[in-house]
């Protein structure tokens, strides 16, 4: 039995006038995404539905429609049997198809579609004949218009039938891409990486940078990054890493600037640096992970300072969430469990006993220019190591 998968326009999240070029970039992701996890498919557009075909049909059906259900952009999907417009044919490929889940169910409905109007019944004779088949074949059925187990639907096309199940559900949110690119500071924390997913949600294209400080930070800390961004890829797509060298930085800070402002000095370098890098990957925002009041470097003080030394706008999805809201999402993304293995980040190198709570700008930028080194800031944007995570 062919087994194919049905795009419908009403299951993609997009409306208005750019719906024509959002549904373009959904296409080419799920395509690129195909192609790289599973191989080639056909895409057939006709009737406000594309049709998702695999071109060798050995491939990992199952594998295609998770990584199809998990594409931001996608809200919900039908994979269904592809058959001959035979009434006879129709009624025996819902049986073999979805026997199985109809064993299990206690009610269903059958639902026809004719776009093909030339086809001989019309779509109320298709839903009765379909579904007194079934009823005579599975005798524990009842049927239930309104909310039944199983919807049965059964589409007359063109070119083929097709019949399905139950809408399965998709990620949601908008095309990776549509929004344009935006840079997330990455660290190895529950955080960050729930708010480069939140970001990627609403359609922006990810470039990653991660600060490591060896021999301060292992390269398991570093791994556990790469980890983390490959769940988030699940949903985005690729995301561009950079990992910068931060040791000499870090040092020049501890040895420079006043113990008590010695993480917004740091934090204020993670932003310029990140800054230029997301400058280099044509973004237009950064993404952190920071949350007010979390930590002393993330009161609203200590933010207008690291915002100041900001060169793009910087997007704090989870500004105001409590951290078992945000643990919520990292569980849901399957990001939770590598979070929380013990590695260090550079974040908990050298932090000072009694960070200032209040700094002020002038303070922050003060503190920064005593520890600021040209040449090291420029090294470490050039050296920083490029990862592509899919
Ligand atoms: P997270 O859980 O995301 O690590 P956190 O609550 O531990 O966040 P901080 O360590 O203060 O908070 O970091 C705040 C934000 O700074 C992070 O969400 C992240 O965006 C960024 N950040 C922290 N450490 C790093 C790092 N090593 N490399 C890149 N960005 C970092
Ligand atoms: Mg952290």
């Amino acid at each position: 039995m062919k087994e194919i998968i049905l795009l419908k326009d009403g299951e993609l999240a997009l409306k208005g006038l750019n719906r024509r070029t959002f549904e373009d970039i959904l296409i080419k992701n799920i395509r690129t995404r195909l192609r790289h996890s599973v191989g080639e498919f056909k895409f057939i557009r006709a009737q406000s539905t594309t049709v998702i075909e695999p071109v060798d049909e050995s491939v990992d059906f199952e594998k295609a429609v998770d990584i199809i259900q998990h594409i931001f952009g996608v809200v919900g999907i039908s994979r269904a049997a592809q058959c001959e417009k035979n009434i006879e044919i129709i009624k025996q490929t819902a049986l073999e198809y979805l026997g199985d889940d109809l064993a299990f169910a206690r009610t269903f409905k059958v639902d026809a579609k004719r776009s093909d109007k030339k086809f001989p019944m019309t779509s109320p004779e298709i839903c009765n004949e379909v579904g007194g088949f079934l009823l005579s074949k599975f005798h524990h059925l009842k049927v239930d218009v309104h909310n039944p187990d199983i919807k049965v639907t059964v589409e007359i096309r063109d070119n083929h039938a097709f019949v399905h199940g139950n809408q399965l559900k998709g990620a949601g949110g908008m095309p990776t891409g549509s929004g344009g690119n935006a840079c997330v500071l990455i660290s190895g924390g529950i955080d960050s990486p729930v708010a480069a997913w939140m970001m990627a949600k609403r359609g922006l294209k990810l470039t990653a940078v991660h600060f490591a400080s060896p021999p301060y930070t292992s390269q398991r800390a570093e791994m556990k990054v790469h980890e983390l961004l490959k769940k988030v890829a699940k949903y985005s797509g690729r995301i561009d890493l950079y990992t910068v060298h931060f040791t000499e930085l870090q040092e020049r800070i501890r040895d420079n600037s006043p113990e008590d402002m010695f993480t917004i000095t740091m934090r204020r370098l993670m932003m310029k640096i990140a800054s230029e890098i997301a400058e280099r990957n044509d973004c237009n925002a950064l993404i952190t992970g920071e949350s007010v009041g979390q930590v002393a470097s993330q009161t609203m003080w200590a933010l207008r300072c690291t915002d100041d030394a900001a060169q793009l706008p910087v997007f704090r999805p989870c500004i105001g969430m409590d951290k078992n809201e945000i643990i919520e999402i990292s569980r849901k993304i399957d990001t939770f469990d590598i979070s929380i293995e013990p590695y260090e980040d550079c974040c908990t190198v050298f932090t000072p006993k009694h960070p200032k709570t209040k700094p002020t700008v002038e303070m922050a930028r003060t503190a920064e220019a005593a520890a600021w080194d040209d040449e090291l800031v420029k090294t470490a944007i050039d050296s920083a190591v490029h990862t592509a995570i899919f």
